[in-house]
């Protein structure tokens, strides 16, 4: 057998990098992943064996069954519908390589589509307070290395980033924190107890939609301001005033924020108030936030999109330039408006997580899905290219969830003759040049 060391997890926005997987003499199947969570170890296991996995492209036929096609008729097919499209969607982008991303977004600005990527169901929020207020962030080391003080707001990393905690963030003993949990005073805001907060030093269960008002409460409170109320967003004031405390005396805090925030009432202008608070927080300690993003590259996702057309997520190249303008050039906006005349995703599975009318949408225009599984979003586009696992079967950069970039590894071959998102996307654009010169 082989061991591989310094292996990148490419499930969730935690990149864990100290994987060390083990797989047979020929490279081909993987025995044993060593360090990584249950998520992130069964992607590994489950990707290597091939037995469940579709290996070639699929065409949906007429009676809605599939029909195997080549690679090289699905490229065809592919770039002929790009090609024709005035206005394609071009969705996902968060659970591939930056090398991909780059590629993909090329062919939406050859054909004048809509680019746009999860950020649109996440903390495409974040990204526009970000815009607004700017932001005082940090890595996950520095938060290692010197956090005494976390705050868990809308967000359950025991559940959804579950080694979060231990390399990073409550439990590992760093250069600053020796002590490890014991140095560390921590704070969960969230509606209901979760795992997560039975590990909390203050559960602040904030009542569901408020916590805009228990951000700006914070704020006044961390300034000694009095608050007008006995209870404060579900909190009672003595608590909001004991957190603001806990806050002020630690020597360097970190807020993690999660989707219970990103996407409850309130959105972007919740993260406003906590960069507003974070900010606050610096004119009595050091204190940094960071989004818990989810998709393993999402957040690299962003940075391609940010070089290639300076705006992060939402991006509509349709007039020849980009435009951006969340609400108006999103996926789900143009959906709803049956705006888009083809449809193009790669890296994530709208048809799980978009809106019904625009599912329906994506299942009546012509239609491409690019991945590895088979998925809702697979089981309603006309043709399904299956592709490598990245940072499995094939390496790649990308970007951990505090914005440091990360090259994952390949540790097995993939199925014979499968390409990857890469390789497909290449052999697209080329395709696409040839179509559009004609
Ligand atoms: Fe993978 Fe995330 Fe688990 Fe780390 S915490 S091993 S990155 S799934």
């Amino acid at each position: 057998s082989k061991t591989i060391t310094d292996v990148v997890c490419p499930f969730c926005g935690t990149l864990c990098d100290d994987l060390i997987v083990t797989t047979d003499d020929d490279g081909k199947k993987i025995l044993g992943v060593d360090n990584a969570c249950a998520i992130g170890a069964e992607k590994f296991v489950h990707s290597s064996d091939h037995s469940h996995r579709v290996t070639r492209p699929r065409k949906m036929q007429e009676d809605g069954s599939f029909k195997e096609i080549t690679y090289e008729e699905a490229i065809e097919h592919t770039a002929t519908i790009l090609a024709k499209a005035k206005k394609p969607l071009m969705y996902g982008w968060s659970s591939t390589s930056c090398e991909a991303d780059s590629v993909g977004h090329e062919i939406a600005e050859l054909c004048g589509g809509i680019v746009d990527n999860t950020a649109a169901v996440c903390h495409g929020t974040t990204l526009i307070a970000v815009q607004n207020v700017g932001i005082p962030s940090c890595t996950l080391g520095e938060v290692k290395n010197r956090a005494d003080r976390i705050i868990f707001w809308g967000c359950n990393p025991a559940h959804a980033h579950p080694r979060h905690m231990s390399r990073y963030s409550i439990f590992p003993r760093g250069y600053f924190t020796g002590k490890g949990a014991k140095q560390r005073k921590i704070i969960v805001v969230d509606p209901r107890p979760t795992d997560t907060s039975t590990l909390a030093d203050v559960h602040l269960q904030v009542e569901q939609g408020y916590d805009y008002e228990l951000l700006q409460a914070l704020r006044a409170a961390i300034r000694g301001e009095p608050l007008v109320g006995d209870v404060i967003a579900g909190v009672p004031k003595e608590t909001v005033y004991e957190a603001a405390e806990i806050l002020k005396s630690g020597r360097f805090g970190v807020i993690f924020f999660g989707m219970g925030v990103t996407q409850s009432l309130g959105k972007d202008h919740n993260i406003d108030a906590a960069i507003c608070l974070t900010k606050d927080l610096n004119d009595y300690t050091k204190f940094s936030i960071v989004a818990m993003r989810g998709h393993f590259n999402v957040t690299g996702s962003g940075q391609v999109l940010g070089w290639q057309f300076g705006f992060p997520y939402a991006v509509d190249l349709s007039r020849g330039f980009a435009r951006y303008n969340p609400g108006e050039t999103g996926a789900i906006e143009v959906l709803k408006r049956q705006e888009a005349d083809a449809v193009f995703v790669l890296g994530s599975d709208p048809g799980a997580h978009f809106p019904m009318r625009c599912v329906k949408e994506i299942a009546r225009l012509p239609s491409v899905a690019i991945d590895p599984h088979i998925t809702p979003t697979t089981e309603i586009c006309d043709v399904h290219v299956p592709v490598a696992f990245v940072g499995v079967e094939v390496g790649g950069n990308c970007y951990r969830m505090d914005n440091v970039p990360i090259e994952a590894r390949k540790v097995v071959e993939p199925p014979e003759g499968m390409m990857s998102d890469y390789q497909f996307l290449s052999a697209v654009l080329d395709r696409v040049k040839e179509l559009k010169a004609n």
